[in-house]
């Protein structure tokens, strides 16, 4: 893409009423733009990075076996009263909505029960479990405090995924596999070395303890304790000495850090199937009801993360996986030759499938490369009338002070 062409264009400051440096980075980048409190929208490089995001995310759902779909945003009140969680009471963050007619509807929040509703179609005997579905849903929830940039959305996109299980020893299997894909999918977002699996407190719905994913960070809001060599922790909110032996650790070891909460994974027993029957005839005759879990991750949140621990003062720093663009081409200087060269690398670039930001603006060097500092691709070649006569690129990493000239073949081999 020419950067000549991208509608957006960076910003010295980001706006007066955002607190978070997430939101501002992204903002001044121009990978989003807020809407009011909680709200953004994605612009062309934060929708690039959402949807790599997004395809890291399916390609571990679907190891692990999971079916994707898309439910609705409106729901069904009849559904929610017989779990209970209609009730504002109980649910403090639903926004509801109304028909002409005057009667109520839910906007979508979650998705245990409408997803178990609607599975009473479909799942009649043992011989139809196991099921897991996931979906990519926009999801509404009116935070008390929206003022953490895309950590905390009043309208955000999570991936959620459920699982239907005959026994609870297979919902335990499962359970597992999806932890494991999880911390592959922090891993691969750039985020594994500081991201935990962490014993926490259940939602307004689950059963028992739940396990967070927790990365740390002072921008967080959660307080854990961790174990740093055997890589697990405890949320502040179940911080006791019987979770601690439970988990095989040590208090002495126990490091006290604030964290930001990137998943969170729920063990849900029989609580949504037995309200809604969702029961199934067993090998003997007997009708039970499915064992179910459910699993969640903000896209969003996820790469604001990403934002608040990988950047510096000049900018953000994308790690690969997730990076806007692989590399960063930027022409200084207007000498007909060093035109020449940028445009045939850009093309050959293009026709090779990497994914390339042409900085082919005439602007001052330093505005480019504030602007390229800013945007954080990993990767940045430069070529100038400088770099032109050795027939060279210049290269630099995101990450380094230094960078080295190359040939363009040499050049090349990194990506
Ligand atoms: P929190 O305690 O931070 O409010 P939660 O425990 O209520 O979050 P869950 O219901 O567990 O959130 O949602 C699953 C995942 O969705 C979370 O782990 C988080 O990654 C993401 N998430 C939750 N709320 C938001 C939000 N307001 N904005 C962006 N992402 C969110
Ligand atoms: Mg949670």
């Amino acid at each position: 893409m020419r950067q000549s062409q991208l509608f957006t264009k960076t910003r010295k400051e980001g706006p007066k009423d955002e607190v978070s440096k997430n939101a501002e980075l992204l903002i001044r980048a121009g990978f989003i733009q807020k809407e009011m409190a909680g709200v953004y929208d994605y612009l062309p490089l934060g929708l690039k990075v959402l949807k790599k995001i997004e395809n890291i995310i399916r390609q571990e759902m679907s190891i692990v076996g999971g079916q994707e779909i898309l439910m609705t945003t409106l729901q069904d009140p009849e559904i929610w009263q017989k779990s209970g969680r209609w009730d504002d009471k109980i649910v403090d963050n639903w926004f509801k909505t109304k028909l002409n007619s005057g009667a109520e509807l839910g906007v979508a929040n979650t998705h245990e029960e409408p997803i178990t509703n609607m599975l009473l179609h479909f799942i009649k005997s043992y011989k139809d479990l196991p099921v897991y579905v996931y979906q990519f849903q926009t999801k509404f929830r009116n935070e008390l405090r929206a003022k953490s940039g895309l950590m905390r959305g009043r309208e955000f996109l999570m991936k959620d995924l459920y699982s239907f299980n005959k026994t609870e020893e297979d919902f335990r299997k499962f359970y597992e596999s999806v932890a494991e894909a999880y911390m592959r999918i922090f891993e691969k977002v750039g985020l594994g070395d500081i991201t935990f699996r962490t014993l926490a407190a259940g939602g307004s719905f689950s059963v028992g303890l739940t396990d967070e994913f927790q990365t740390i960070s002072n921008a967080g809001e959660d307080v854990i304790y961790i174990d740093r060599a055997k890589k697990v922790a405890i949320n502040k909110e179940v911080y006791n000495d019987e979770n601690i032996s439970k988990l095989g650790l040590n208090k002495s070891a126990l490091e006290e850090v604030k964290s930001i909460e990137v998943g969170n994974i729920f063990p849900l027993g029989t609580k949504y199937s037995e309200v809604l029957s969702l029961t199934i005839k067993d090998d003997d005759g007997k009708s039970k009801p499915v064992v179910m879990g459910s699993y969640g991750i903000g896209l969003g949140r996820l790469m604001g993360t990403v934002v608040e621990v990988l950047s510096d003062e000049s900018g953000i720093i994308w790690p690969k996986e997730i990076a806007p663009f692989a590399v960063h081409l930027v022409r200084l200087g207007v000498n007909e030759k060093t035109v020449s060269f940028a445009e045939e690398l850009y093309s050959d670039l293009r026709k090779r499938g990497i994914d390339v930001l042409y900085d082919d603006r005439d602007l001052r060097p330093g505005e480019k490369f504030a602007d390229s500092d800013l945007i954080g691709i990993p990767v940045r070649f430069v070529i100038s009338d400088k770099t032109v006569a050795e027939n060279k690129i210049e290269v630099k990493y995101r990450t380094s002070k230094d960078s080295e000239l190359m040939s363009a073949d040499e050049a090349l081999k990194i990506l």
